[in-house]
C-alpha cells in the first residue's frame, strides 16, 4: 500500500512526537523537520500531500516559509501554532495556508483538518465525481485516489508510486493540457530538472501498462512539445 506523505514541521520535540505517533498509527507516512531550511528542501524533494507546519520555528518565520512554499506549490498548509490572534491566522491564510490548528489540538481534530485540506486540492479539479467518489472514471480506466491504485477493466495495472503520481495528477486536472513545467514542479518541486525526459519514460511505461494500444493512447494525450492531458467525458462521447 501506498501512503500518503505528510510534512510535520516543528521544533517542539514533544509535539514533533505526538504528531508523528498519531499520524503513522493513521496510516500516513511522516517526514520530520524541526527548522525552516529543512522544511524547505524536505518539502520539494518529498512533495508531500500536505505539509503541517509550526509557525514558531527557530531559523525562519513560518510565513515566510509559506511564501516561499507558494511560490512554486499548492500542497496544502495547514498551520499549527500557539499563536491565537485573528491577525496572525488571516495573515497565514493570506500567504497562502490553507487551514490553521491552534494549539493545544486533539487527534479527531487534527485528522479531520488533514483529510480536508486533502479532499480540497483533489477537488480543484472541477471534477464532481473526484470528491464525490474519491476516484475518477473514464471509459474502461478508474483512478482511485484512496487505495493509490489505477483500474482498467477491473484489473489493477499495478503502477509504481511515481507512475501513479503522474496518472493522479493528470486526472485532477481530466481534460486540461498539463504543461511538461507544470507537471514537473507539482512531481518533483523547484528543484526538478526541466528535462522531459524522465516525464517522457514514465509515460512510456504508464501506457504499456493501461493503454489498450499504446501507439494510439484513448486514455493520455500528448499535446506534441507542450505537455500531456488526460481524457475526459467529451473524449468518450466524441469516439461512440
Ligand atoms: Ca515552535
Amino acid at each position: 500500500m501506498i501512503k500518503d506523505k505528510i510534512l510535520v514541521v516543528e521544533d517542539d520535540a514533544g509535539i514533533r512526537k505526538f504528531l508523528q505517533a498519531t499520524l503513522s498509527a493513521n496510516d500516513y507516512q511522516v517526514i520530520l523537520a524541526s527548522d525552516g531550511k529543512t522544511a524547505l528542501s524536505l518539502a520539494s524533494s518529498h512533495c508531500p500531500v500536505c505539509i503541517l507546519l509550526d509557525l514558531g520555528l527557530p531559523d525562519l518565520d513560518g510565513n515566510e516559509i509559506i511564501r516561499q512554499l507558494r511560490l512554486w506549490t499548492t500542497i496544502p498548509i495547514i498551520v499549527i501554532s500557539a499563536r491565537t490572534t485573528e491577525d496572525d491566522k488571516a495573515e497565514a491564510l493570506d500567504l497562502g495556508a490553507d487551514d490553521y490548528l491552534t494549539k493545544p489540538f486533539g487527534t479527531v481534530e487534527l485528522l479531520a483538518r488533514i483529510r480536508t485540506a486533502i479532499r480540497h486540492t483533489r477537488t480543484t479539479a472541477e471534477n464532481q465525481e473526484i470528491s464525490l467518489n474519491d476516484s475518477y472514471t473514464i471509459g474502461g480506466l478508474v483512478v482511485d485516489f484512496r487505495k493509490h491504485r489505477v483500474l482498467v477493466d477491473g484489473r489493477d495495472v499495478n503502477l509504481t508510486p511515481n507512475e501513479f503520481r503522474i496518472v493522479s495528477l493528470l486526472a485532477i486536472h481530466a481534460g486540461r493540457v498539463l504543461t511538461y513545467k507544470f507537471m514537473l514542479h507539482e512531481l518533483w518541486g523547484p528543484t526538478a530538472s526541466s528535462d522531459n525526459k524522465i516525464l517522457r519514460v514514465h509515460m512510456a511505461n504508464i501506457r504499456r501498462k493501461l493503454e489498450p494500444n499504446p501507439d494510439e493512447p484513448v486514455y493520455l494525450h500528448t499535446e506534441t512539445g507542450v505537455g500531456y492531458r488526460m481524457a475526459d467525458h467529451e473524449d468518450f462521447l466524441q469516439n461512440k
